[in-house]
């Protein structure tokens, strides 16, 4: 197969597209001006420059943000990000979709997000700790484990968290465990965190299927994305009796129609840092992995993949958003057009911020349960949210998307309108 290239997509801002996903749920919910005035923007966005030291005892000033959009059910809740293409429209985007996950799997948080202008592989260890420190320290004024909780996101892992928890107890005088999460089980994680994500899109995957009346066996699947969530989906997908056939990291794509073997493409992946090279496979691009022939999509990677560039051509006729934002609000209304079934990012991928919350239960009781418990626990969470997503979409005859949207903003208004505005 020739490794097309799909043509470059106009820039969509993914604020706008939240925005504009917010504004559709508004207007079918009929909600009351006041409150949308409220719901559709941030209520603080940080902006912090800092420098690092680096080894070379040169000095770089860095960009970093804090959003958080909303606290009305509780603590606001989201990871942080090392991306060179961080940007604030970018963060505002995320902390608002952390708002409606947390709503949608009715979990007591509001939502946030974080993100620095850095591409984490340009530095050493030690600068990554250096600035991961001087960051947290920055955010200080914001974080704390009942007014807003960070968590690992795009190139940030368990040992970032460790010093973000180290530098906040360090400041404190004291260890303070929960005001992050997806921390090292050493000092205060949760088992089942790592896997979390993952494990939240193959049981939404297999409730899909129920729902549309496809037997697993004969779902073949092409996952865009090997980190934390693309990695583990692949593997729990296959585990489910799924056939992954493709699958694809920042260097490109791996595909093989029979099927890819993913516990090989795993042992790949930690040798080389890569699936690209994984042999017996064909090579393509990661815009080409898109539009292959297979008959569900988890993109598991970044925002904006999915546009009006491509929607088009896409082939599978089901979409699992393990990522934040994968598919724009253009790209949207061209697949439901098509009939493509669209599981929204805001369910499929909140695995990993219900099992954030169990971590900051455990942690504020010093009490930890078992992975059986987290895990038994996550798939009912996820259930019942999948359930009642379907219930809105079927009563409205609206798309999956729109019947999360209309369940998490209903929650958020319904406690706003009971709290009323401040003063
Ligand atoms: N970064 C993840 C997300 O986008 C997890 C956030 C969290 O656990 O707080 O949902």
């Amino acid at each position: 197969m020739s490794a097309a290239v799909a043509p470059q997509p106009a820039i969509d801002n993914p604020w706008l597209n939240a925005q504009r996903q917010f504004d559709e749920a508004a207007e079918l919910l009929e909600l009351d001006p006041a409150l949308r005035c409220v719901l559709r923007e941030v209520r603080r966005e940080f902006t912090v420059r800092f420098p690092v030291k680096l080894d070379s005892g040169h000095v770089q000033m860095f960009e970093g943000y804090r959003v958080q959009h909303n606290l009305t059910r509780g603590p606001a809740k989201g990871g942080i990000r090392f991306h060179p293409q961080v940007s604030l429209d970018e963060v505002k985007a995320l902390a608002m979709w952390m708002t409606w996950k947390c709503a949608l799997v009715d979990i007591p948080y509001g939502g946030a997000k974080g993100g620095v202008i850095v591409d984490p592989a340009q530095l050493t260890h030690r600068e990554l700790e250096r600035l991961t420190r001087r960051f947290a320290s920055e955010i200080s004024v914001l974080v704390g484990p009942d007014s807003d909780i960070p968590a690992p996101d795009v190139n940030t892992t368990a040992e970032i968290m460790a010093w973000i928890m180290d530098t906040i107890s360090m400041e404190a005088g004291y260890s303070i465990p929960a005001v992050v999460t997806g921390k090292p089980l050493e000092i205060g994680g949760s088992e089942g965190r790592p896997s979390a994500t993952g494990r939240g899109v193959t049981v939404v995957a297999l409730e899909t299927c129920r729902r549309l009346g496809r037997d697993p066996a004969a779902t073949t699947v092409a996952v865009q994305g090997f980190g934390n969530v693309g990695g583990v989906a692949a593997r729990l997908l296959t585990e489910a009796g799924f056939r992954v056939c493709a699958v694809s990291d920042a260097s490109g794509a791996i595909y093989d129609p029979g099927g890819l073997d993913i516990a090989a493409v795993l042992e790949h992946h930690t040798r080389n840092r890569t699936v690209a090279g994984f042999p017996g496979a064909e090579q393509l691009t990661n815009a080409a992995l898109l539009e292959l022939p297979v008959d569900m999509l988890v993109p598991a990677a970044l925002e904006n993949q999915i546009t009006a560039g491509n929607a088009a051509r896409i082939k599978a006729s089901l979409i699992v958003e393990a990522a934040n934002g994968p598919t724009t609000t253009d790209a949207d209304h061209i697949l439901e057009k098509r009939g493509v079934v669209v599981v929204p990012d805001i369910l499929a991928n909140a695995g990993g911020v219900t099992v954030s919350y169990f971590e900051w239960v455990q942690d504020l009781q010093s009490f930890f349960w078992e992975e059986a418990e987290i895990n038994q626990r996550l798939e009912r969470i996820m259930r019942r949210a999948f359930a009642q997503m379907c219930g809105r979409s079927d009563e409205h005859h609206v798309s999956l998307r729109m019947g999360a949207y209309l369940v998490a903003v209903q929650r958020v208004a319904a406690a706003t309108t009971v709290r009323g505005i401040y003063p």
